[in-house]
């Protein structure tokens, strides 16, 4: 099913209801307005302006839907794709994506020769990895495109400074067999989101060294990439030739200290929006979920969200988190259930059917993703990217 051809279930009106535009039979679903990430995309090639730009859409675009996500970069000039994995860059061809795509998450036995088959761009840290890759690519009779990744200090992923001289001579020796064609030399920042941070400036040395070594062993790499979205918003020596942008391409600012998602023209592109599912009145010292967390402080209404854990709504939001309902913030009351959560709107009138927002954009006065990241010890990244399979995505403005 063509998920960006889905009616906007959740937009339908219902006139017996006006106000209330959003009612319809949906639980809980998750609004994807494309028509914002093409707009982000834009504002991020103008801030690289010297660069390409890679959309990274791991982990199904971090909650958004990978493939209307990947069609919409594309659209606004996206000239890269990345992923994690192989199994993502692979379903984004099934799908009939044809550009640049790299993936670089690899563990031994990975499917190198299906990936260098489709054209996908894989990435070496180490030299059993180009050791699998050349094997692949004799196989199939191809040369395999080729990212060298090394460790500038994140100290996860990639090769170290001690032994990059020696990836770099063998996948010299590789090029030179034709099994293999080195397009890309890079690294992964550890603080870009603290910016000032002292091992950032450390890490663009580290990387300048490392692709001096390889450039004297010959090495001639279409494109050097080091920056994810708070080094492309904030650092503009460490764009290269390509920058990385993953959370900032949904309108997530990389962290409070990099500023709000405004300060750099982009806009939330997730809305998560819940129906009521009931409301009543309940006497004052009523104990409210599981553990009896919140008691009424006086006689009230409830209202039940037919949201919770196995949603991604975090259970570290029980007492904490920010939800639009009947015109104001409330808080959620008490714990937040596999499946539910309560809010207390004291005085105020709802039905059930009513909406809930738990967070968007910000400008109908909803709570945003950084609200929730705030609220429950986290970061954006996280409360988008753990939005659960139960909720349906609807992907608005398709196309232009
Ligand atoms: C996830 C990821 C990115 C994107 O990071 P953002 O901070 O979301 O822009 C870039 N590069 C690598 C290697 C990644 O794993």
């Amino acid at each position: 099913m063509d998920v960006a051809s889905e009616p906007a279930a959740l937009r339908q009106a219902a006139p017996e209801h006006p106000g209330n535009e959003h009612r319809t039979g949906l639980r809980v679903g998750a609004e994807i307005d494309l028509a914002a990430l093409r707009d982000n995309v834009r504002a991020l090639r103008g801030r690289a302006a010297g660069a390409e730009l890679m959309a990274v859409v791991k982990a199904d675009a971090y909650g958004h839907g990978m493939l209307p996500c990947a069609r919409a970069a594309r659209r606004a000039g996206a000239a890269w794709l990345g992923t994690a994995t192989p199994e993502e860059a692979l379903a984004l061809r099934v799908a009939g994506d044809r550009g640049r795509v790299l993936c670089w998450l690899w563990t031994p036995g990975g499917p190198w020769r299906e990936a260098i088959e489709a054209d996908v761009d894989v990435s070496a840290s180490a030299r059993w990895a180009l050791e699998e890759i050349t094997a692949a690519a004799r196989a199939c009779g191809r040369t395999a495109r080729v990212h060298l990744k090394v460790d500038t200090g994140l100290g996860r992923n990639g090769c170290q400074p001690a032994d990059w001289a020696d990836l770099v001579a063998a996948a010299r020796a590789a090029e030179a067999e034709g099994t293999v064609r080195v397009v890309g030399l890079w690294s992964h920042f550890a603080c870009a989101d603290e910016p000032g941070h002292p091992s950032i400036a450390a890490q663009l040395d580290a990387f300048r060294e490392a692709l001096a070594v390889a450039e004297r062993a010959g090495l001639a790499p279409e494109v050097r990439h080091m920056a994810n979205s708070p080094a492309t918003l904030t650092l503009p020596e460490s764009h290269f030739d390509l920058v990385r942008t993953g959370v900032s391409v949904y309108g997530l600012s990389p962290s409070p200290e990099v500023g709000v998602p405004a300060d750099f023209g982009l806009r939330p592109v997730m809305t998560l929006r819940a129906r009521l599912a009931v409301v009543k009145r309940v006497p004052a010292g009523h104990g409210v979920s599981y553990g009896h967390h919140y008691t009424t402080p006086g006689e009230t209404t409830l209202a039940l969200v037919p949201a919770g854990y196995a949603d991604g709504v975090p259970r570290h939001a029980s007492g904490t988190g920010p939800v639009l309902v009947a015109g104001k913030w409330r808080t959620v009351a008490g714990r937040v259930a596999m499946d539910q959560f309560v809010v207390d709107l004291g005085g105020d009138a709802a039905e059930a059917g009513d909406e809930a927002v738990l967070f968007g954009p910000g400008d109908a006065g909803e709570p945003t993703v950084e609200d929730w990241a705030r609220a429950t010890g986290t970061i954006g990244y996280e409360i988008v990217t753990r939005i659960g399979a139960r909720v349906p995505r609807t992907h608005l403005n398709a196309d232009t």
